[in-house]
């Protein structure tokens, strides 16, 4: 490894670090990235947010053969079935470019497989990248100062950083080393997820009832209905789809087979028999034990927790990608002014907190407390916090009257019962609430 000291280290080459080191190439900063490069092992991050689509569309339009359409959003709570349109409309166009977006005609669901080799390969032929198969194992963090002196590689190398972006996500190398206060918001969780792919053969057809192809699918199950609880997705991706499900931990000894089982059974039980079409597994992947939380701060003198190093919100909020793109456009900024750019970025993160209250409410009821007032209710504060991450967006990517906008739109939006969304809910019984939902659109 050649001399690297005196330069920001990124550790991580994940989705977050490999963004990191693009912005800091395209500002000509020469930097290290420590980590292991992207493998063909399912990972999360499939379905992306109304913020990061507008960022990859904006950012990474080269790689849009790895995105697939996502235009609806579908819901199934109990007795009900909640679909949200994400279709152009003139509210959304102007709203979008008085922000200095352009409106995409859907959002993303993103093939991770394969848009993380693109940007790696991508990011390691750039000259300012210094990559190394890596690990830390140490850092030297002199507290008084607040400033990472050290950082210790299994490789036995020292490197003196000029700025550390931690890119760990829950290993949270900084926030365990650096000992920052950590805030639980949820009860700790259990995940197990898959790919599923199609037999070889000509691509599956539009037809109505395969709508649900374009949709991010969440499902709640219950205990009494399904043998589990716990939230669920079913996130299709062309020639494949991402299924999984995140219970509370300790809530069944089911093993991780069992639960992948269970949760086919609860999709085809609400008229969504993905495996039909999807039948060849990949590989299961477990986290057996996850935390949502936030971190009492995400930067310091000369260091930033990225995304999900800083804090994780309830996953349907679709939201790591985008933060993690948010992250690498203000990376080159943050080296120079780490307070007045750190203080954008963690806020930015911590308005992520009202998405996961919002979910936590809705899933920490059981289907008898449910009503399709409150479900509606609650389905319009989701868009409404949506509409304020893209705001928030705007203000960090967009020029000053843009961002001006921006902030008008965000305090008109705040105030409870003005936002409506494009979401509907039905009452059916659970065989027929995809064919309601798809066959209504
Ligand atoms: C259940 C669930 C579902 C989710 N669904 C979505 C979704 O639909 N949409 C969305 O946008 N987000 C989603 N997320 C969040 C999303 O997965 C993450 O935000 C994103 O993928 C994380 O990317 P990353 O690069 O930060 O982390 P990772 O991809 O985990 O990369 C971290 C990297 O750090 C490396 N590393 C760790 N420790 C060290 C060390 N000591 N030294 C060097 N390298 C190290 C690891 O090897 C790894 O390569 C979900 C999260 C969960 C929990």
């Amino acid at each position: 490894m050649e001399t690297m000291d005196g330069r920001p280290v990124i550790v991580g080459a994940g989705l977050s670090g490999m963004a990191i080191s693009d912005w800091l190439s395209q500002a000509h900063i020469h930097h290290t990235m420590l980590g292991v490069p992207p493998n063909d092992v399912p990972r999360l991050g499939e379905s992306v947010d109304p913020a990061g689509t507008l960022a990859l569309l904006r950012f990474y339009p080269e790689f849009d053969r790895f995105y697939y359409h996502k235009r609806w959003i579908s819901v199934f709570l109990g007795d009900y079935a909640t679909s949200c349109n994400f279709g152009q409309n003139i509210g959304r166009v102007v709203g979008l470019k008085m922000m200095g977006f352009s409106s995409p005609s859907e959002f993303i669901h993103l093939d991770r497989i394969g848009f993380d080799k693109a940007l790696y390969e991508k990011v390691v032929a750039s000259p300012y990248c210094h990559q190394a198969e890596a690990l830390v194992e140490k850092l030297d963090y002199d507290g008084d100062d607040d400033i990472i002196k050290g950082v210790y590689t299994n490789n036995g190398e020292v490197l003196r950083p000029l700025y550390v972006f931690d890119c760990t996500n829950h290993v949270r190398l900084l926030g365990k080393a650096l000992n920052i206060p950590l805030r639980p918001i949820s009860e700790p969780q259990r995940i197990v997820f898959n790919h599923y792919y199609a037999p070889d053969g000509p691509p599956l057809c539009d037809a109505p009832e395969m709508a649900w192809l374009h949709a991010t699918n969440i499902l709640r199950l219950y205990a009494d209905v399904d043998g589990l609880d716990g939230l669920a997705w079913v996130i299709p991706l062309g020639h494949y789809l991402s299924a999984g499900i995140s219970m509370p931990h300790g809530s069944n000894s089911c093993t991780d087979e069992e639960v992948l089982g269970l949760l086919a059974a609860a999709y085809a039980r609400r008229g969504m028999p993905y495996q039909k079409q999807f039948p060849h597994p990949k590989q299961t992947v477990a986290i057996p034990y996850q935390q949502y939380f936030f971190h009492e701060r995400a930067y310091g003198k000369n260091w930033l927790l990225v995304g999900p190093s800083f804090g994780q919100v309830w996953f349907p909020s679709s939201s790591g990608v985008g933060t993690a793109l948010v992250a690498a456009y203000i990376a080159s900024h943050i080296i120079t002014r780490p307070h007045e750019v750190g203080q954008l970025y963690q806020d930015y993160v911590i308005g992520l907190q009202e998405s996961h209250k919002i979910f936590d409410r809705m899933i920490k009821k059981h289907h008898s407390e449910l009503t399709p007032a409150l479900v509606k209710v609650e389905s319009n504060r989701i868009v409404t916090e949506n509409v304020k991450r893209v705001a928030r967006l705007a203000t960090i990517q967009s020029g000053k009257v843009n961002a001006a906008f921006a902030r008008l739109l965000i305090k008109a939006v705040s105030r409870e019962g003005v936002a409506t969304s494009g979401c509907v809910v039905y009452q059916a019984p659970m065989a027929e609430q995809t064919q309601t939902i798809f066959g209504n659109l």
